[in-house]
């Protein structure tokens, strides 16, 4: 679904990514982790379009991200052929970043409509599935204001959800919860990682890791240090920087 192929991605004389090579299969729940500033917001940004790569190659279902290759060549991609692409991305963050001006229903409505022109009764009985789907059956009119982090958060997820992406991705999605809101939202994940989906999560929790993830890449400086399956890298880490940092967050 994903692959990455000698990544490198810079902003001015800062080098934030060395040569990124990974591969996530069809299906899986990927598990980014790693220090803070190590690049892992950045390698999600530029699998979503949000950034561009100097170097290297990356791939989302086989697609090359950013260019069109034509007759040997490769052009870049206008900005509206990569708002198609970007619809088969959907993308979950630390902050829940809903509207504040609509219910959690119409924030989930909101882009089948708008963006992809369906029609608002349709588009409404499907975000109600979707808001069901993720434990929200009862707040489809109230605001994000009048909801608790992790039930925003779950709004988030099923607004992503609308648009039927092949591939969620999620940058720290439990990291601005108050601790006892995390199992909802980490439930809620695994449900999803269970129908089939396939996810890359960047996350400090190793317990989700471990027990939902299907590989785990360990990045520091740029690089990916070591990668394996999580109970592997979790239980055995090979390089001292992992080790370092799983005693930290562990
Ligand atoms: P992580 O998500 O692993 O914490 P980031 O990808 O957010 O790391 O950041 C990696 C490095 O890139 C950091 O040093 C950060 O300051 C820098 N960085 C991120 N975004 C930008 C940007 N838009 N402009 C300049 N530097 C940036
Ligand atoms: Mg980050």
């Amino acid at each position: 679904m994903v692959r990455a192929e000698q990544v490198h991605k810079s902003y001015g004389q800062l080098e934030v990514l060395k040569g990124i090579d990974l591969e996530v299969q069809p299906g899986e729940v990927f598990c980014l982790v790693g220090p803070s500033g190590s690049g892992k917001s950045t390698f999600l940004r530029c699998i979503n379009h949000l950034e561009q790569i100097n170097a290297g190659r990356l791939y989302v279902d086989g697609d090359l991200i950013g260019y069109r290759e034509k007759n040997g060549k490769l052009h870049e991609l206008k900005d509206r052929e990569v708002a198609l692409k970007r619809r088969d991305i959907g993308m979950v963050f630390q902050r829940f970043n809903l509207f504040p001006h609509l219910t959690a229903l119409e924030n989930v409505m909101e882009a089948p409509v708008r963006v992809k022109g369906e029609p608002k009764q349709a588009a409404r009985e499907r975000a109600e599935a979707r808001l069901a789907q993720v434990g929200l059956a009862d707040k489809g009119a109230s605001y994000p204001s009048q909801l608790s982090g992790g039930q925003q958060q779950r709004v988030a997820i099923a607004r992503a959800l609308a648009m039927e992406p092949k591939l969620m991705l999620f940058d720290e999605p439990t990291s601005a919860l108050d601790p006892e809101l995390v199992g909802d939202v980490l439930d809620c994940m695994r449900e999803l990682a269970e129908q089939g989906m396939t996810m890359i999560v960047v996350t400090h929790e190793m317990g989700f890791a471990r027990e939902v993830g299907d590989a785990l890449v360990f990045m520091d400086g740029g690089v990916v240090v070591e990668s394996g399956h999580p109970r592997e890298v979790l239980t055995n880490p090979q390089h001292e920087r992992t080790r370092a940092f799983l005693s930290k967050v562990l």
